[in-house]
């Protein structure tokens, strides 16, 4: 097993790099320019690259890695599953151990409403399956006319057309005729950017109101559902007021419009709780999941379908016309059913909720002293940090000033991976991060702040 990183030196993968790969979210040219950062080892919750440099991954690689680097048992079982049975599909009534355990174990681990799953290869996929199967459960019931799917500006739902359009990103929807048909937009829970004069609790009831607003301009009879993530994580780790879900439900509830929640980021621990919507209090009808059902050591995603749906398509449905090649790949459910399991046994969602969640709170409120810092906020292991010109009236810089880029260089730099929304700077440690790797994070990100200022 030769091991290819060290095969070549750093300048020959970059330049390899630049001559071939296009990178995902990226600037082509700047590639070509630059050079990409080869990444070649991972153990725990830190990295290597090709010059040998340790980096505090605080991003958990996209949000994913939850076990950590390195974790033996999700190794062994990929490999044992690979030698029995690399692959086999789950069309035409046929199905695989791995598949059928792993939807029995998300049936345990999710909320009680979700007793069925559909499985899919990514996050992306996960949301284009519930457009379809939103609009299939509203064809059944005999009100075709539900066709509309409510979600939020600066929401982030993925990168195909259905999950892109979904999403609320401005820059994503100028590029290829995005959003497709049937899909709106409301504005975000965003209390800092836009709700500071009111309560964070009566602002959340006030942006809860916006769906009411929404759906009573559409006509809620012609709405299928809303979907929101419970924290928008790609968005800048938007943490809403604990009173904006239970008025979302409240509101679903009134107008019969289904809630999705996207727990694609926010599921299997993030926040401290199994799921996010059981962090903020609501029942959703349909939940999608990726990342950390695998912790990304291979893709996998799907959406967990509840009972109310399932019992529709099932008993009055027919054939759904629909379906991945990779629904239920056989490696991917084994290794989701190792982490799974590991994240029972370390007790990672405790931990996260009693211990590092905690520490991760306390450690942003100190930051909030920092002459750079607006605002600072956590839920679980995520947090974000506003960065602010002015911090007596939280004037922001011009945007074209990018300091939001300029901290994340001085990270970069310094053996810490912390991501950029715009002048927000987010974190999302893996879920082992321990409480003293809390403290070095803490240190990490003090010291580029004060780099940056
Ligand atoms: N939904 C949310 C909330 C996400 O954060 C992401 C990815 O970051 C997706 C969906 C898309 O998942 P994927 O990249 O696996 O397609």
């Amino acid at each position: 097993n030769a091991d290819i990183s060290s095969s070549r030196s750093t300048r020959d993968w970059q330049a390899a790099d630049a001559a071939h790969f296009l990178h995902p979210f990226t600037d082509f040219q700047s590639l070509a320019r630059k050079g990409a950062r080869i990444i070649t080892r991972g153990e725990n919750v830190y990295l290597w690259d090709s010059d040998g440099h340790r980096i505090f991954d605080a991003m958990s690689g996209l949000w994913c890695v939850n076990v950590g680097y390195g974790q033996q048992a999700l190794i062994d079982a990929a490999a044992r599953q690979m030698q029995q049975l690399p692959f086999y599909n789950a069309f035409f009534q046929t199905a695989t151990p791995p598949a059928i355990q792993l939807a029995e174990l998300l049936a345990e681990v999710t909320p009680p409403q979700f007793q069925h799953v559909f499985f899919s290869g990514s996050g992306s996929e996960g949301n284009d399956t519930v457009v379809r199967m939103v609009r299939r459960y509203w064809d059944l019931l005999g009100q075709p006319e539900r066709q509309v799917i409510v979600s939020r500006k600066n929401a982030y739902h993925g990168s195909t057309m259905a999950g892109a359009s979904l999403g609320g990103m401005a820059a994503m929807h100028a590029q290829g005729g995005l959003p497709i048909p049937g899909i709106v937009h409301i504005e975000q829970p965003h209390w800092y950017q836009v709700g500071r004069e009111m309560t964070p609790e009566a602002f959340g009831v006030h942006a809860a109101g916006w769906l009411e607003e929404k759906l009573l301009e559409l006509g809620p009879e012609k709405v299928a559902a809303f979907i929101g993530e419970p924290v928008q994580g790609a968005g800048g780790v938007i943490v809403p007021p604990d009173s904006y879900w239970p008025e979302i439900q409240r509101i679903c509830d009134k107008y019969g419009v289904l809630l999705v929640s996207d727990e694609v980021i926010c599921g299997f621990g993030r926040t401290g709780h199994w799921f996010g919507c059981e962090r903020f209090g609501s029942r959703p009808d349909l939940m999608t999941f990726a990342k950390g059902v695998t912790s990304g050591y291979v893709p996998l995603g799907g959406v967990m379908v509840g009972e109310r749906i399932a019992k529709v398509l099932i008993e009055q449905g027919g054939e759904f016309e629909h379906g991945y090649t990779y629904s239920g790949h056989p490696v991917a459910c084994v290794v989701g059913v190792e982490n799974i399991r590991l994240i029972q046994q370390l007790k990672l969602v405790e931990r996260v909720r009693d211990e590092t969640g905690p520490r991760l709170a306390k450690l942003y409120a100190s930051l909030r002293d920092h002459p750079l810092v607006g605002h600072a906020e956590t839920c679980g292991l995520m947090g974000a940090i506003q960065l602010v010109k002015d911090k007596s009236d939280g004037t922001l810089f011009p945007s074209e000033l990018e300091v939001g880029m300029v901290c994340r260089g001085h990270c970069f730099g310094n053996g810490l991976i912390m991501r950029a929304v715009g002048d927000r700077m987010i974190v999302a440690p893996p879920l082992v991060t321990t409480a003293e790797q809390i403290d070095e994070l803490g240190r990490l990100i003090a010291m580029c702040l004060d780099k940056t200022w």
